[in-house]
């Protein structure tokens, strides 16, 4: 495998735990903020980016590479409101998108089929996660308290699907 792919797979993975991190923190925004269904969809999110760190991990050790795991900074703890949280949310998915993108355009520069193949499944599931986040800010932009209770409410039935390990 090209060697400037795998260093950046590798950042990504390490990016997706971070990811983890950052809606952990937001989890116990909630949590603190007595919003249970907030709660509980931040916690499936954060489930959901150990998986996707995890799809890269196991597509790393399918291709012969060792996986570096790194550190990195706090997390943001403190917020104003619910829309702070799903606005800086949504900003992180943006980011999170530029980078898959990122690395297909360097799978696609090298020509390697296999990693293209693979990075599908993330650029389709980047599509999901930022309409996700912007369908819920639509929601709370037009709720009023008893709403929001409402919206809680509904939260609390998100389940985690895990991805199928191929
Ligand atoms: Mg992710």
């Amino acid at each position: 495998m090209d060697k400037k792919l795998i260093k950046e797979i590798n950042k990504q993975l390490n990016f997706e735990l971070e990811s983890a991190h950052v809606y952990l923190a937001m989890q116990n925004y909630f949590a603190d903020q007595s919003l249970a269904g907030f709660e509980h969809w931040f916690n499936i999110q954060y489930q959901e980016e150990v998986a996707h760190a995890q799809k890269f991990m196991n597509y790393l050790n399918d291709r012969g590479i060792k996986v570096e795991i790194s550190g990195f900074g706090n997390p943001k703890n403190e917020f104003n409101s619910v829309l702070e949280v799903l606005e800086a949310s949504l900003n992180h998915e943006k980011e999170v998108t530029k980078r898959i993108h990122n690395l297909m355009d360097i799978a696609l520069d090298v020509k390697d089929h296999a990693t293209v193949s693979f990075l599908n499944w993330y650029i389709d599931e980047q599509v999901e996660e930022e309409a996700n986040f912007s369908e819920l800010i639509d929601q709370v932009k037009r709720l009023d308290g008893k709403g929001l209770y409402m919206l809680d409410k509904e939260l609390a039935s998100r389940v985690f699907v895990p991805i199928n390990k191929e």
